[in-house]
């Protein structure tokens, strides 16, 4: 059996070498008798492996002490109605930014608990860009100000990271962590769902300020109160045991792979091999703005749309998968995050320009 190069948005392709790790590991954790997945989370060896995980993330990302790192459960999502229920303390105002699907679906949540300004909004221009940052209607006396630096599904990723002054930033990475360097002490807080970079679903990573723990609203669940969850080392109910292990694998393997900066590289080489193609084939186009042209999600569209079937079908029996854009959007999408291989890329592209020669 050969692995197909999976394009999935997520859950998304992991690393080979961690699969095959934890195939070995699957029956008998270094001897310890039992698979991961059977360990008590209170075991000495759990403990190892959660706190190796947690040592190998900040020193990937890079992040201080001033940070706590919980490793939450309920995925991203989840945290659109924690952000607020956090991090509002006594105020009632927080500013997000709309620049897609993600956004909104944050905006939706907090709304519930607070009195949200949409400080700006690319849904004029078809959600394509970034508003221009000189533009925005932010306030000074905003307990955060909340945006998604690589919206998913158009395909739209940041190149900067915003200035808000004393006000907290907060940002949705969930599709672009660990992708590429990113200066981790701007943010307030940064959280992201599993599945895209760090491993199975279900699992979410948060990295927050310690300043800012402490002041979760009274009617906040306890298993969505920060300091609860830092207190008990992320360990206040039984965690995703296998899935923060399986996060540990990768951490390890991005390590060996030379961190984010190898990974930055890497995945803005095969991003803009991708770009490049479409941009030269006038039977594909992508409609996002150059300047803000996610690396990790690309999506694209064929100039005859009755083909779209065709061109998903002839790429599924080159065991190129996933290839479908989101159900919002149609069209294509490719993502290419960190496991995918340039090889993958490449692939996709010798596909892409045949399909192109036969039926464009
Ligand atoms: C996938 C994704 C989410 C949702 O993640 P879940 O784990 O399914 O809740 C939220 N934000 C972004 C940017 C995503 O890519």
């Amino acid at each position: 059996m050969s692995r197909a190069f999976n394009f999935c948005a997520g859950p998304a392709t992991l690393p080979e070498a961690v699969l095959k790790q934890a195939q070995d590991e699957m029956l008998d954790w270094r001897g310890s008798g039992m698979s991961v997945m059977e360990m008590s989370h209170r075991s000495e060896a759990f403990i190892e492996i959660a706190e190796t995980a947690e040592q190998d993330l900040r020193e990937l990302a890079g992040i201080s002490d001033d940070y706590a790192v919980l490793f939450m459960q309920g995925g991203a999502s989840s945290q659109f109605s924690a952000i607020p229920l956090n991090l509002l303390g006594d105020r009632t105002g927080a500013d997000y930014i709309n620049t897609g699907i993600w956004s909104k679906k944050a905006i939706a949540e907090a709304a519930r608990y607070a009195d949200v300004n949409v400080a700006a909004s690319s849904s004029d221009q078809g959600f394509s860009t970034v508003p221009d940052p000189s533009t925005w209607n932010t306030r000074a006396d905003a307990a955060y100000l909340h945006y998604t630096p690589n919206e998913t599904i158009g395909g739209v990723e940041y190149d900067f990271i915003p200035e808000c002054g004393d006000v907290p930033l907060v940002a949705d990475l969930s599709s672009t962590i660990l992708s590429r360097p990113l200066d981790v002490s701007r943010f307030g807080l940064i959280y992201a769902g599993a599945q895209k970079n760090i491993g199975p679903s279900g699992l979410v990573v948060i990295i927050v300020r310690k300043d800012l723990l402490g002041k979760a609203r009274p009617e906040t669940p306890t298993m969505l109160n920060y300091q609860v969850i830092a207190d008990n080392g992320s360990m206040y109910n039984t965690p995703a045991t296998y899935s923060w292990y399986l996060a540990g694998l990768v951490f390890k393997w991005l390590k060996e792979q030379g961190g984010v900066a190898a990974m930055g590289e890497l995945n803005e080489r095969k991003a803009r091999k991708l770009y490049d193609f479409i941009d030269a084939n006038e039977f594909y186009a992508n409609p996002v703005d150059p300047r803000y042209r996610s690396w990790m999600n690309v999506p694209f569209t064929l100039a005859d749309e009755a083909l779209n079937a065709d061109f998903l079908k002839g790429a599924d029996e080159r065991g190129l998968l996933n290839l479908k854009g989101h159900r919002s959007v149609g069209g294509m999408r490719a993502s290419l995050y960190n496991a995918m291989p340039e090889a993958g890329v490449d692939a996709l592209i010798d596909y892409m320009a045949s399909f192109a020669r036969e039926r464009g």
